[in-house]
């Protein structure tokens, strides 16, 4: 299936650099190529182990009609996009249907009811230039280059007004809402919108804001663990999408990262980010579960014993998301009155530990998840300014972006993958050659351990 003529349109558009009027004048389509899964293929997975439930049968390339837009929101050509982890999460079907989300956004409003569809636009990242924008747009106009963050704010809900990340209707873009990044065209709100960090490609752009957002949130902001000079930080999977953040966050912020990766590769490609203290959990064969309900402390005091060796310290924070396989640890390793901190549970989500460790050694264990606009915006202006570097190791076509799904479910990737959406070849988008130039080691980093 190729792209509709007015698609083809606007990417030759912005390939030849037209300005704003131009590209805000340009007819467009009446529906666009998404990457999806269908409603009814929710139930495909029934008695399927995790493990087997293949994205790319249940992940497609459809055309689907594009939604009316809302007077506070815009249309983006998608130039690139990358897979979080979220999309695995909506193609397995896993833990739930996203299609329970997208029936209650539709219950809403009347602008939410365009989201209940018998598809989903996946998707949870991308660069790429705005089209139109919606009436209530003020910052934003046609031709403006664009990062996304996910965030999916309702701001007339007062309880959105603190910390936005607190609102009762908060929601995921592209994950708990439809017409998400993985596609030519994409519906975000304005307040959704971060300019484009010019020294990075489309690609580079597209890959960050997910993962880079909720990393700074748990290590950064007063949101999360606010970390201090000094202190240590143990990451758990420290070359993956948010990992490899979390590590140029606590680098940057005069901490000390402890590492975990699971093979050599991943150990030097952090050595070569500067992180020094490396443990591969593979080769120290580490095994906290004996069984599916048992635990075991050895094997969570070795560990512990394996941290001292390295920097002397307990860890004061912990960097936690695999969850069931190793919260136990986690509790048990982390400082006297220091803090875990979770945004995820990759390897389950029912998980358990030895509660006698955080009560009686004062430790915390906090959930945090992405991050509101104020926080976003900052994380995206490290990128900017140069400061934090995007992790992509790999990029796909867009007709290959169920491919690269199935990489980051079966762990295969390092940092990120990016998806050429309507970017034809990588490389292109760059507006600042100079300071690419002085970056380039770093920006290219995951690039060059990658595929
Ligand atoms: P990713 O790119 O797949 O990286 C995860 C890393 O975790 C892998 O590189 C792997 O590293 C490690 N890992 C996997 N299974 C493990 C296990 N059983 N024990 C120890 N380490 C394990 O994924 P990601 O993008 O970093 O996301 C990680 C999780 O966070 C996902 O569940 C995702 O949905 C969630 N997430 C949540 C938010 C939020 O806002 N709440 C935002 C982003 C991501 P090694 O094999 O090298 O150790």
């Amino acid at each position: 299936m190729t792209s509709a003529p007015e698609v083809a349109a606007i990417r030759q558009a912005v390939l030849d650099g037209a300005p704003g009027p131009e590209l805000g004048a340009l007819a467009l389509p009446a529906a666009y190529r998404g990457a999806v899964v269908r409603a009814d293929e929710q139930e495909m997975w029934a008695g399927v182990p995790s493990e087997e439930k293949d994205p790319r049968r249940s992940l497609h390339l459809d055309e689907v009609p594009l939604p009316e837009l809302a007077p506070d929101e815009a249309y983006v050509a998608v130039m690139a996009s990358s897979i979080n982890f979220n999309t695995v999460w909506t193609s397995i079907f896993e833990p739930v249907s996203t299609f329970g989300f997208l029936g209650r956004l539709g219950r809403e409003s009347v602008w939410g009811a365009r989201h209940d569809q018998p598809y989903h636009v996946v998707g949870s990242d991308a660069a790429g230039v705005v089209l139109r924008v919606g009436s209530a747009v003020r910052n934003w106009r046609p031709g403006d280059a664009v990062t996304l963050h996910c965030n999916h704010v309702d701001d007339q809900d007062p309880t959105a007004h603190d910390d936005s990340m607190l609102a009762a209707n908060q929601r995921i873009w592209g994950y708990e809402t439809n017409f998400g990044g993985l596609a030519e065209i994409t519906v975000v709100k304005a307040n959704q919108l971060m300019p484009k960090p010019a020294h990075l490609t489309w690609e580079e752009a597209a890959v960050n804001a997910l993962c880079n957002s909720t990393s700074y949130r748990m290590l950064v902001s007063p949101n999360g663990a606010q970390m201090t000079q000094g202190q240590t930080v143990l990451i758990w999977g420290a070359s993956g999408g948010i990992g490899a953040y979390a590590c140029q966050y606590v680098l940057n912020g005069g901490g000390v990262p402890v590492a975990v990766v699971s093979s050599p590769e991943r150990a030097a490609l952090l050595h070569e980010m500067g992180v020094e203290h490396v443990i591969d959990r593979k080769a120290e064969g580490y095994r906290f579960w004996t069984d599916e309900g048992t635990q075991d402390p050895a094997e969570w005091r070795r560990l512990g014993k394996k941290i001292r060796e390295l920097v002397g310290v307990d860890p004061e924070i912990v960097f936690e998301h695999p969850g069931r396989s190793t919260m136990g640890a986690s509790v048990f390793v982390c400082a006297r009155g220091g803090q875990i901190i979770t945004c995820a549970a990759t390897s389950g989500f029912m998980i358990e530990y030895d509660n006698r460790y955080l009560w009686m050694n004062q430790k915390a264990l906090k959930g945090c998840h992405f991050a509101n606009y104020r926080e976003a915006w900052e994380a995206n202006r490290l990128v900017c300014e140069g400061r934090i570097h995007p992790t992509m190791s790999a990029v796909f076509p867009f007709e290959q972006a169920a491919e690269a799904a199935y990489q980051v479910h079966h762990n295969l990737h390092e940092g990120k993958l990016g998806v050429l959406v309507l970017a034809p070849e990588e490389g292109l988008g760059v507006t600042d050659p100079e300071t690419r130039e002085r970056l380039l080691p770093q920006i290219t980093l995951f690039r060059r351990h990658g595929g």
